[in-house]
């Protein structure tokens, strides 16, 4: 089978023709939501008669539910409620994209809505100004599910030259890594940076710093536009967090500070957290990925720069550690420190709600 699609293969000047029409007033929308496996993502655009200015002027929206896992098809109506609104980076301004939450019929959060809890949860903390950075680490795959640009049979070259590595023979896709980069910036997606990961056509993509729920809205979009870049160029991205055994998984590393814990002296708070995280290590291996454990217990080994997932560690720039406390953040006892756990796949939602109640949430709270 072939690794590009098709659809990447159709002519693209001819294109170029029709998308450089003028549009007049009217504006295209598209909704972007999470589908019944907590992971996928759906979308689907109409035409609002004027360019909205603002997410208030986005219409709530409905769709099929029974066909994204998420409702029975005789009362199948799902409502897309629009939450954060983007430019949109493939039919440029004044398009849109815009993410929604999904109510089912009783208005109430599907079970793959996460936003709503997280939300209430990020409104409680609000004066601790929590800030979240997340790692997305993914792996680009030929649409015959083989790693993108891998010898069909065997394996590449050893680990070692592809971390922040350069060369045909080393970096596999940039192209996509740059694409996404700037569709990411244009739809002002808080992306803050990208580097090649450790095995071969494995790549990163940082979001942050985000306060409280919008970290869970911009890493949802900047899966959603790489995805779509992806699209165009005729491969997938996966965020199997251990695509290849043996080689390096796929994490989503999640940095988290409070006001308190970024000014002076702040390490004590940083400090404090971690004790609050230890106690609670099962609870968030739970909900690091969308299966309860499962999907990380391949990745979490030990080793390829993990812990092991039965125990909790932390230490300063230590990479083998459950949580790692930069080292400048250790010179200048202030900062951030990183959560190491949460799997690639993970729903940032529940990750960002997890840290933060059993961080910031008072225990009676709790
Ligand atoms: P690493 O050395 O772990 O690979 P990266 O440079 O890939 O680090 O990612 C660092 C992440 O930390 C980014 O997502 C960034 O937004 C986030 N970050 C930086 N400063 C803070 C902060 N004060 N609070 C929370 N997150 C932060
Ligand atoms: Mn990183
Ligand atoms: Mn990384
Ligand atoms: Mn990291």
């Amino acid at each position: 089978m072939e690794s590009v699609s098709q659809s990447a293969l159709l002519n693209k000047s001819v294109r170029q023709q029709y998308m450089s029409l003028p549009q007049g007033q009217q504006c295209q929308v598209t909704y972007i939501w999470i589908d019944g496996s907590g992971e996928g993502l759906r979308n689907k655009t109409r035409t609002l008669d004027e360019e909205p200015k603002s997410i208030e002027d986005i219409p709530e929206w409905n769709y099929d539910g029974s066909s994204t896992d998420q409702a029975e098809g005789s009362n199948s109506d799902m409502y897309l409620i629009p939450v954060k609104m983007f430019r949109d980076p493939f039919t440029l301004d004044p398009n849109k994209l815009v993410l929604c939450e999904v109510l089912n019929c009783d208005r109430i959060p599907a079970k793959t809505n996460l936003r709503t809890s997280c939300k209430a949860v990020m409104d409680v903390v609000k004066e601790h100004c929590l800030w979240f950075g997340m790692e997305q680490e993914y792996t680009l795959l030929g649409i015959n599910g083989h790693p993108f640009s891998w010898p069909p049979n065997g394996y590449p070259e050893p680990q070692g030259l592809y971390y922040c590595g350069l060369g045909a023979e080393h970096a596999y896709g940039r192209d996509i890594v740059e694409c996404h980069y700037k569709a990411c910036l244009y739809a002002g997606v808080k992306i803050c940076g990208t580097n090649a990961e450790v095995m071969p056509s494995q790549w990163e993509f940082q979001v942050g710093p985000c306060e409280g729920i919008e970290m869970g809205d911009h890493l949802w979009v900047a899966r959603f536009l790489l995805h779509r870049v992806c699209e165009d160029f005729g491969v997938t991205a996966t965020m199997d967090p251990k695509p290849v055994e043996d080689w390096n998984g796929a994490g989503c590393h999640t940095n988290i500070s409070s006001n308190q814990m970024r000014d002076e002296g702040g390490l004590q708070y940083i400090n404090q957290a971690i004790e609050k995280l230890r106690i609670k290590h099962k609870e968030h291996i739970v909900v690091y990925d969308p299966h309860g454990g499962e999907d990380n217990k391949r990745r979490l080994t030990g080793l390829h720069e993990t812990s092991n997932i039965q125990n909790f560690s932390a230490g300063v720039a230590d990479r083998s550690a459950s949580i790692r406390i930069p080292r400048q953040v250790d010179q200048d006892k202030k900062g951030y420190f990183e959560d190491r756990r949460p799997a690639a796949n993970c729903n940032p939602y529940a990750v960002t709600e997890a840290i933060t109640k059993t961080c910031f949430l008072d225990s009676e709270e709790n």
